[in-house]
């Protein structure tokens, strides 16, 4: 069977809460869009048609057209783009949107994957766009460690400068952090670790699937994890309903 490959973000929802991990990763069970995704991507879109060489304005609304939901306002996602610092970006040597899918270790047996917004061509630095409204620091989730180690693979670079810039915030708000290649190196032995265990135990779930055991064995090896993040969660129903011993 051939191994599941998950990005950074995916394995930071597995670590926050297995049983979400488990409906929208690997069943992939979530329908529709809502706002905040819709707003993120066409965002981000924006920034990688404008760092094309599209104008502002018509990135901006072939941004819309492409996220278009009921809330989703053009001024909204224009307000997002205006706080980002794209212009320093314009005549930089960089790559947008960039693509990874690398193996983790040198059997090959488990790869990572993820799109880097900007990524400098020789390697240096790496810039991600963000539009949650909580500003954090590089170091306080491995997704960034997480792409500069990919940057540095790609390029052969051991050290990365990696910068956070948050959309929502009038003021300029970013984060950088220069990770070492140790820093790189521990977030590539924490995701070698979580994509082999994930794939361990959605092989054990597939053994018995459509058995009396299918849903114990589900619920002990991806079981719910409340926090703040149930309230707006999409599987909630299911999930109190399976995991109705948890308070
Ligand atoms: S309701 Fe809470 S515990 Fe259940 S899947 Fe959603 S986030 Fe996890």
């Amino acid at each position: 069977m051939v191994n599941l490959a998950f990005s950074a973000t995916r394995l930071i929802t597995y670590e926050d809460c297995p049983f979400m991990f488990y409906k929208r990763v690997i069943k992939k069970e979530e329908n529709g869009q809502t706002l905040p995704l819709a707003l993120g991507s066409a965002t981000h879109l924006a920034i990688e048609l404008i760092l094309k060489g599209v104008s502002k304005y018509d990135a901006v609304v072939k941004a819309f057209r492409e996220y278009e939901i009921d809330e989703l306002k053009i001024k909204d996602i224009m307000d997002l783009v205006d706080n980002a610092p794209y212009q320093q970006f314009m005549r930089a040597a960089i790559e947008i949107e960039k693509k990874f899918r690398l193996p983790l270790d040198e059997t090959g047996e488990y790869e990572v994957t993820g799109v880097i917004d900007v990524a400098d061509t020789k390697g240096y630095f790496l810039a991600d766009w963000k539009t949650n409204r909580k500003v954090y620091t590089p170091t306080d989730t491995r997704q960034l460690a997480l792409y500069a180690w990919a940057l540095g693979e790609m390029q052969g670079k051991r050290e990365i400068l990696a910068t956070l810039y948050f959309l929502r915030f009038y003021k300029q708000q970013r984060q950088s952090h220069l990770f070492t290649y140790w820093e790189m190196q521990e977030a590539r032995i924490w995701a070698l670790k979580l994509t082999k265990e994930i794939n361990k135990k959605n092989q054990l779930i597939k053994m018995f699937e459509g058995t009396p055991y299918e849903e114990s064995t589900l619920k002990a090896n991806f079981p719910a994890k409340p926090s703040n993040r149930c309230s707006h969660c999409p599987f909630s129903v299911e999930c109190f309903g399976m995991f109705s011993d948890f308070s």
